[in-house]
């Protein structure tokens, strides 16, 4: 719920600012959307939520086996099941299982005799079984269950990471939605897969698994483990048995169904393939680009060798998070499906990393309960900068780092509780920017701290002292401390068990007369009762000389004075190895970020110096950096220089950096710091740079001619048009198409009406939100009455032929924006005018009334009823 208002507030404040940064959004819709499951939590309810133990161990699963056939229309399974169990440790009588939402039909126990029916309740989603006696934990115990799982029938709820907790999903099933394929997938994090397997969904439950899916023979399945037999039924029906021989988490389980094409792929003996949909066959190497060389990396850092029989990655669409690490077969939502031209301008290695390394820390070791669940997070999240340094080198691993720092900072000014988790009110808020992002510069400190071998040791003790177990964040301080012999309570109790994180003040007083700097560092946290441990690297710099000295922090208030050296002063550059998982707040001037720029050679203290110039444009220091800085080695930094140059009003310094942007837009080598560049110049309005945006619009790269066309829309809007209408033809992607549907929507064009109309049904996913923004502007400027009411029509499939109910809901958002613009052209003083947008209400408010009746989730029901009131009956 919270997902999907976030989607639609940042959808509408895109379309409200400046035009250049529309589509770079667009284009990076999935990323953002990434990010920001990590910011997002705005509950905030009185007093402190429950504490939340980890399960209690009653009994304990040794191998479920699964037999699963589906109605197809219904969105229902009919399942049959064997649980072979015994008591943890004390003998027991009785079992509570979960089965969410399910029909429960036979609960019986296996015998050599035959099967025995078992007395039985069921209500709140939970089994309880009684058995025939007391077993004790040498026993084996054998339960068959025979029930249908419904996971249609009831509300659900989900996360602001996983939008959804069906646990079971029926994609296009039915087939109602022309032009998208039929899909059956499973999502299990955090306890969702009891909505199809009777079990104790628990993460420190773990067990074998045999999953038997039946399926229409036209149709492949992925499961756990491997594939041991396929059998042919009758009636075009096939069975397909998985087995998965080493004891996986319940939420790991998992299956899915689809016409997908396997591109097979090998790392040393095991099987690495890809699941795509056969459109995207061609391109599922690069979708998937590097999986086994960084399984060999991690392999090769954890000292573990990737332990499980094969590793499969699959594509499905209508996701309900952005991707899962289910064992052996990790599941990926449909921002994967790219061609070769839209991965060369953004590829998405970073959640393909992600999800890998979580097949160690995660799988191999699940973290034991939801409270420790950073134990998974934090190292997948640092998992992806450790192989973006191995692979693209220290800047690429820290532009990561420094972006997944700012993105906790941030989201810490809604919430900002310890990382490990011990008291929560519903365990879907723990996936957070602080059990991710925060938990992540975590262990980037900590391995700064120790060192690589010290780290990589750690890691192995970890994974294997925890093998095919649980583990929790004193495992690993545990781990830790023997890797080096050394005590990391300290460091445990600041930064796992204690909420917030540290805030330097650092302030600079350089005293002339007494040729010397005074250096001030406060602890400035708003938790006065906590003054923090730090040792750091801070740099020194006299004119180019720079030398790095330790800066043990550890009082409220630290003072360090460095002379002056033959009247040079020196400017300090506290933290600079950048690893502190808090902030620093400089009062730094431009001249030292000039002399921090030109002395630095890590990305960070350059961005740093670069975003310190852009906020004192006025100040020659601070221009001859960002002059300096749009020739940075770094393309990131370059773009970085350009997003501070475009804030700059004054002409005289545009004027002074039009040269060198052309040049840059011209022939940079980097396409996405050339996409920045045509941006600049659009948005400045620079007409004799009309040649390099008409020459880019053909540019092999999207962003590139993406770029080009909004730019050239700036500077001569007929001759985008045209153009616009003719690169359509070319059935573009990615920001191109978004900037084509915008382009064409602004003008209105009474004729344009039949473009959006065949566009409409071919387009899924988050694209549907650039095809919205485009369809709404289209309504806001077409003249025609005819082709308003066609699009109104249009776009409403658009929204009831949506399945996942956030993106309904944040669509649905675009008709009410359309709503609210009809209303207050009503005012209009030309009575033309308000006649036609009496009418054009009319139609909108019908059309909307349609969507609502198409609705059937309660929850967004109550949205749109709050949204007509607000849009419909108040003044
Ligand atoms: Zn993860």
């Amino acid at each position: 719920m919270k997902y999907c208002f976030l989607i639609l507030s940042f959808l509408l404040c895109a379309d409200l600012s400046h035009a250049q940064r529309r589509h770079r959004r667009s284009a990076n819709a999935d990323t953002v959307q990434r990010v920001m499951l990590d910011t997002l939590e705005i509950t905030a309810k009185a007093g402190k939520p429950p504490y939340q133990p980890s399960a209690p161990k009653l009994w304990e699963i040794n191998n479920t086996r699964v037999a699963l056939s589906f109605n197809w229309k219904e969105k229902t399974a009919d399942v049959k099941e064997w649980i072979s169990l015994h008591p943890y440790f004390y003998a027991s009588d009785s079992i509570v299982l979960d089965a969410k939402g399910m029909q429960i039909d036979s609960v019986e126990l296996v015998t050599k005799t035959g099967n025995k029916r078992l007395q039985y309740s069921y209500n709140d989603d939970r089994l309880s079984v009684h058995f025939d006696r007391f077993y004790i934990s040498a026993d084996s115990v054998t339960l068959y269950l025979k029930y249908k799982a419904m996971p249609y029938a009831k509300q659900s709820g989900g996360s602001a990471a996983i939008v959804d907790d069906k646990g079971l999903y029926f994609i296009n099933t039915d087939g109602k939605i022309p032009h998208k394929p039929s899909q059956i997938w499973t999502q299990g994090e955090t306890e969702s897969n009891s909505h199809w397997m009777i079990t104790l969904d628990k993460p420190n439950t773990k067990f074998t698994s045999q999953i038997e899916l039946t399926v229409p023979d036209t149709m492949t399945t992925l499961s756990n483990g491997a594939l041991i037999k396929q059998v042919k039924g009758t009636n075009g029906m096939r069975t397909d048995i998985w087995k998965q021989d080493m004891r996986i988490q319940a939420y790991a389980v998992m299956f899915a169904i689809g016409k997908f094409s396997i591109i097979k792929d090998k790392w040393k003996d095991k099987e690495v393939n890809y699941y795509v949909e056969p459109e995207f066959a061609p391109y599922a190497r690069q979708m998937f680009n590097n999986t086994g060389e960084m399984m060999d990396y991690y392999s090769q850092i954890t000292g573990v060798s990737y332990p499980w029989n094969k590793y499969s990655q699959v594509v499905v669409r209508d996701y309900v998070s952005g991707a899962m690490e289910n064992t052996t077969a990790s599941l990926f939502g449909d921002f994967m499906n790219q061609t070769t031209r839209e991965i060369a301008d953004k590829n998405s290695e970073d959640v393909v990393s992600h999800e890998l390394f979580h097949q160690w820390f995660g799988d191999y070791v699940t973290a034991e309960s939801w409270t420790n669940v950073t134990v998974n997070e934090s190292f997948a999240n640092y998992g992806e900068q450790l192989w973006r340094r191995h692979k693209y080198g220290k800047d690429a691993g820290d532009e990561l780092a420094w972006n997944d720092l700012m993105g906790y900072v941030y989201s810490s000014s809604l919430k900002d509780p310890q990382l490990v988790r011990f008291n929560y009110d519903s365990r879907e808020e723990v996936f957070d920017a602080i059990s991710y992002n925060k938990g992540g510069a975590i262990l980037h400190y900590l391995n700064t701290l120790i060192g690589d071998d010290a780290f990589n040791r750690s890691m192995k003790i970890y994974l294997t002292k925890n093998a095919l177990g649980t583990g929790e964040a004193h495992s690993w301080r545990m781990a830790v401390e023997e890797a080096t012999g050394q005590d990391w309570n300290w460091f445990f109790n600041q930064f796992y068990f204690h909420a917030g994180h540290p805030l330097l003040k650092v302030n600079y007083n350089y005293d002339d007369s007494a040729n010397k700097l005074t250096v001030i560092v406060n602890q400035a946290q708003s938790d006065s009762m906590m003054d923090y441990t730090l040792p750091l690297k801070t740099a020194v710099i006299y004119g180019d000389q720079k030398t790095v000295i330790d800066w043990n922090i550890n009082k409220r208030k630290d003072t360090f004075i460095f002379a002056y050296k033959n009247g040079v002063k020196p400017v300090i550059i506290p933290d600079c190895q950048h690893v502190l998982p808090g902030e620093i707040k400089e009062n730094k001037r431009s001249a030292p970020w000039l002399i921090q720029y030109r002395t630095a050679d890590d990305y960070v203290s350059r961005r740093l110096a670069i975003g310190g110039a852009g906020k004192s444009m006025s100040d020659s220091s601070a221009q001859e950096l960002l002059t300096f800085a749009l020739s940075d080695a770094n393309g990131t930094l370059r773009r970085f220089t350009l997003s501070q140059m475009e804030k700059a009003q004054s002409d005289k310094y545009r004027r002074r950096w039009t040269p060198k942007i052309v040049e840059m837009a011209k022939s940079d080598n980097d396409k996405l710091v050339r996409s920045d560049a045509i941006d600049v110049l659009g948005s400045w309005k620079v007409t004799t740079a009309k040649g390099i945006m008409m020459d880019a619009l053909y540019d092999s790269s999207y962003a590139v001619a993406g770029s080009a066309l909004e730019a050239l829309a700036e500077i001569d809007a007929d001759t985008a048009y045209m153009m616009a209408k003719k690169l359509s033809l070319t059935q573009p992607r990615a920001s191109l198409q978004s900037v084509i549907w915008n382009i064409v929507g602004k003008n209105g064009k009474e004729e344009d009406a039949a473009y959006f109309e065949a566009q409409a049904p071919y387009v899924q996913g988050t694209k549907k939100f650039a095809l919205a923004r485009g369809m709404s502007s289209y309504l806001k400027h077409v003249k025609s009455d005819e082709s308003f009411i066609r699009i109104t029509n249009s776009f409403t499939d658009v929204i009831v032929l949506e399945s996942m109910k956030s993106y309904r809901g944040s669509l649905g958002g675009f008709f009410f924006q359309v709503a609210a613009e009809q209303k207050e052209n009503i005012k209009s003083d030309k009575p033309e005018e308000a006649a036609s947008a009496t009418k054009r209400l009319a139609i909108v408010k019908a059309a909307i009334e349609k969507v609502i009746a198409a609705e059937d989730d309660a929850e967004q029901l109550d949205d749109y009823k709050k949204m007509m009131k607000e849009t419909f009956e108040k003044e």
